[in-house]
């Protein structure tokens, strides 16, 4: 991750980042007055616990001068986990072999270096009784789901377009999984008033709400009794207004958004349609999956002059998709930061990078190696290799490299120029400016 170099200067002297649950901020006080946002920030605890757990909040919490001090938050996240068959056949034979730390194991250490760390789970899980398939109606082992609590993650995306490939009874059987453990499931819920909560995470003094939505479901349609289950881009708005509520119930909104076109590598107009709405309800930082390909990243401004951090797609972080760029995925590193002086306070977007993941394809091992540990050796172990003699440590580079240079031609402003980028909370913008009308 970049650090500014006046950040190395900073003493380290306080450490707010122990208090599990921070006050809300004086312009929260409304939000948190509804009990659906309390419940939440109660659930949002375990999480927070569980990353203290593993990662040294001291670290994030530094004075700049006496009367000053800053707080910063680091993210993870990652695109598709995609579990086709090769994937799972070992553990479908043989229930002794469903163990898949090995996939993650060689980002283990960024992940838990992270404060806060999140996946996009593809598939749901479904019992072991009822079959476990590939494409196109996918149901997976839940013990990718252990394997990636093992590594380390604290945000888990439900919402893609075949959260449904497997019934209701499975998006039940997956929300059931993840509840009491130490990550969260987001986009799948189990009730009305849980669709309706916003969940809030507190890290380092700072107050995150986090949302996610998939598009679609492949053409299928919700239970007509429980809309709820999937949180949907819906045409009636409703998906909006649950980012205006995020917005409104804490200081940082971070939007997961399940769109795009599979296989393109920039961001379809519909999907900028999208994020301009996102942006403009408040969300501050988007990061996107579901092209299966990477697609660039930097600020984007709306039409409306909001601004906001866009991972426009992590491709995938795991599949057994058989083209180079499918095996190439992208993980976000961003951090968030709060200085806070005096009676004020700001914050910002302080770090935003895009690092290079293979999906290294073997036989009973299929796992993803950050690109810059990525060799020709490697390569020559690809099960893709035979079908594409392309396939290289160059081949993965050239691609990296080519989306670095696509953000242009979707408006995504590099970062490397646009950072600092305040975080404005539009929820209080908004009432400040009918409160300021005549
Ligand atoms: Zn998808």
């Amino acid at each position: 991750m970049r650090i500014l170099p006046w950040l190395s200067l900073l003493a380290l002297v306080a450490c707010s980042g122990t208090s599990k649950v921070d006050p809300l901020p004086a312009q929260d006080s409304a939000a948190v007055k509804t009990s659906a946002v309390d419940t939440v920030a109660v659930n949002s605890v375990a999480v927070d616990s569980a990353a203290l757990d593993t990662v040294s909040a001291l670290d994030s919490v530094k004075t700049v001068k006496e009367d000053s001090t800053v707080s910063e938050v680091s993210f993870f996240a990652i695109g598709d986990v995609l579990f086709h068959t090769p994937l799972f056949k070992a553990c479908k034979e043989d229930s002794s072999k469903c163990n898949y730390d090995y996939v993650f194991a060689p980002w283990k250490k960024d992940i838990q270096a992270a404060d806060i760390a999140a996946v996009n789970q593809e598939t749901v899980f479904v019992p072991r009784s009822e079959g476990y398939a590939s494409y196109p109606s996918f149901g997976s082992p839940e013990e990718v789901g252990l394997a990636e609590i093992e590594a380390g993650f604290d945000i888990v995306t439900h919402a893609t377009n075949h959260t449904i490939d497997r019934r209701a009874s499975a998006v039940d059987y997956t929300i059931d999984f993840w509840t009491g453990k130490s990550a969260k499931a987001l986009g799948v819920h189990k009730t009305q008033a849980g669709q309706d909560s916003v969940f809030t995470l507190d890290k380092n003094g700072i107050r995150f709400s986090f949302v996610n939505f998939t598009y679609g479901l492949n053409g299928q349609k919700l239970p007509a009794d429980r809309p709820y289950l999937v949180d949907l881009l819906d045409s009636n708005g409703h998906w909006v207004e649950m980012v205006r509520k995020a917005e409104a119930a804490a200081e940082v909104t971070v939007a997961f958004m399940h769109f795009g076109t599979e296989y393109v590598e920039l961001p379809t107009a519909e999907a900028m349609a999208y994020a301009e709405k996102a942006i403009d309800a408040g969300a501050d930082i988007l990061v996107c999956a579901h092209p299966h390909v990477i697609e660039p990243y930097g600020i984007y401004t709306t039409k409306a002059g909001n601004r906001a951090l866009v991972y426009w797609s992590l491709g995938n972080f795991v599949s057994n998709q058989q083209d180079i760029s499918t095996n190439l995925g992208g993980v976000a590193k961003f951090a968030v930061r709060k200085v806070v002086k005096g009676e004020s306070s700001r914050l910002e977007v302080s770090a935003a990078t895009l690092e290079g993941s293979v999906t290294q394809q073997e036989v009973g091992n299929y796992h993803a190696i950050p690109l810059s540990a990525y060799s020709d050796s490697l390569a020559e172990h690809h099960l893709l290799k035979t079908k594409k003699p392309e396939l290289s440590l160059k081949a993965f580079e050239e691609l990296f490299q080519k989306n670095l240079e696509n953000a242009s031609k979707c408006n995504t402003e590099d970062p490397a120029n646009g950072l600092p980028l305040e975080i404005v909370n539009l929820s209080v913008k908004q009432d400040s400016a009918k409160t300021a009308a005549p």
